[in-house]
């Protein structure tokens, strides 16, 4: 497991900035150092733990990009069309018996190797065969058109994926190109998952009249899945210190992170905090985000621990600013800072200045075109349908007041989260 010293998320501010804490957790967390090999199949998704330099070029030999008739660049015709004897036929996998011989054009397939000494393909489209069967190639043709040259995608040895990558379908592919049958990634973050709360049941259990049901877990266990993580469902902990300290404790040595919701602001009743504080450290960041609620990071025998708020909305945007980046150092991947894309507000909203808010919003299509952002209709921070019945959320910057209808405001969908 990554070892982290007890003191590595304390902060000198009252209150930081949703930038500081990203930073700050890009520069205390390490990176997993354990790694396993997965054939292909298996590779979407995880983390690259090895740069892998191109084994061969791509593509590996010299073709044709086209359908069509190849020639060599000195017999390209200059002022008038020109007709050839037709020498040979090469279809894709196959391979031209000798040298193109001046004067002559050959046959050539998408995807076949160039003949030796031909060097421009000529379109079966703008060729024409005349009554003696020969083939009339037009004028003008820029030298090397319609060829495909040996290493113009990707060179021999050239870098062409990086540690830290985490794998989509296009670096799979491109493992494949190069013949490789599998790829290091890092071991997957493993996550211990708690709700905390008395009022919670678990679906499934019997909910007496005074409880509501336990979504927060199944929300952040299906987030950090999409993440690459193994999780550990570890269900429900009681609000009561003595319970919770010997929960989180037993799972510290055998998981990369814990990740716990509710009981984390400074009620009462709120045990989450005095629990870590008896077998481990914690501080209580207070970030300048909206929603959100302090969040608590600490450290049980050299295992982070996350402590997001119990408020569905508030624990899905804190998930995504201090969660997200926590499991992407751990994995050792390259940061992928969230770019919100411009899209025009359908909405007015006033905001302090000094805090990051984020609006729930739907898209719809203005007559222009444009993206328009709808804002949902209620704010609170507990309404899981905000969640639901949105496409994304607008991100509202710090140093911005107001919005109004018509201004344009960066959108971050949720699929573009995880
Ligand atoms: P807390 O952060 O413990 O003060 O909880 C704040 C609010 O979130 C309360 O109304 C809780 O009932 C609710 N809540 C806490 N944990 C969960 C959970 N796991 N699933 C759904 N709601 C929760
Ligand atoms: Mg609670």
């Amino acid at each position: 497991m990554a070892q982290l010293s007890d003191d590595c998320f304390a902060f000198g501010g009252p209150m930081m900035s949703v930038d500081e804490a990203v930073g700050l957790i890009a520069t205390r967390v390490n990176a997993i150092a354990d790694i396993e090999t997965v054939a292909l199949v298996e590779a979407d998704g995880r983390v690259l733990a090895r740069d892998v330099a191109a084994p061969l070029p791509l593509p590996p030999f010299t073709n044709s990009a086209v359908d069509g008739y190849a020639v060599r660049n000195a017999d390209i015709p200059q002022a008038a069309e020109r007709a050839f004897a037709l020498d040979g036929r090469i279809q894709a996998g196959g391979l031209a018996q000798a040298p193109i011989r001046p004067g002559h054009t050959a046959r050539i397939f998408t995807g076949a190797p160039m003949p030796p000494d031909a060097e421009t393909v000529f379109m079966q489209e703008d060729v024409r065969i005349d009554d003696s069967g020969k083939i009339v190639l037009p004028s003008g043709l820029k030298p090397g058109a319609n060829v495909r040259p040996a290493g113009e995608d990707i060179p021999e040895g050239h870098i062409a994926l990086r540690a830290g990558q985490r794998l989509r379908p296009q670096h799979v592919a491109l493992a494949a190109a190069f013949g490789l049958v599998g790829l290091d990634v890092v071991r997957r973050v493993r996550v211990a998952v708690f709700s905390t709360g008395n009022e919670l049941a678990s679906p499934g259990e019997p909910r007496a009249a005074s409880q509501l049901f336990d979504s927060n877990r199944f929300m952040l266990m299906a987030m950090l899945r999409r993440l690459g993580c193994e999780v550990s469902d570890l269900g429900i902990l009681r609000d009561e210190r003595i319970s919770l300290a010997n929960g989180l404790k037993q799972v510290a040595g055998s998981h990369d992170l814990i990740l716990t919701t509710g009981g984390v602001s400074t009620g009462e009743e709120d045990h989450v905090k005095a629990a870590v504080e008896s077998i481990g450290s914690l501080v209580l960041w207070r970030m300048a985000i909206k929603p959100g609620r302090p969040v608590a990071m600490g450290i049980i025998d050299g295992t982070p621990l996350i402590g997001l708020p119990g408020n569905p909305v508030a624990s899905f945007v804190t998930f995504v600013h201090v969660v997200r980046p926590t499991v992407l150092a751990l994995a050792g991947a390259l940061p992928e800072p969230l770019l919100p894309i411009p899209v025009r507000a359908a909405f007015s909203y006033k905001k302090k200045s000094g805090r990051r808010e984020y609006v729930r919003v739907s898209l719809r299509r203005a007559q222009d075109g444009r993206l328009e952002a709808v804002k949902f209709p209620r704010e609170g921070a507990g309404l899981l349908s905000s969640l639901v019945e949105t496409d994304g959320l607008v991100e509202l910057g710090e140093s911005i007041t107001q919005v109004g209808p018509g201004q344009d405001v960066g959108f971050l969908s949720y699929a573009d989260l995880l």
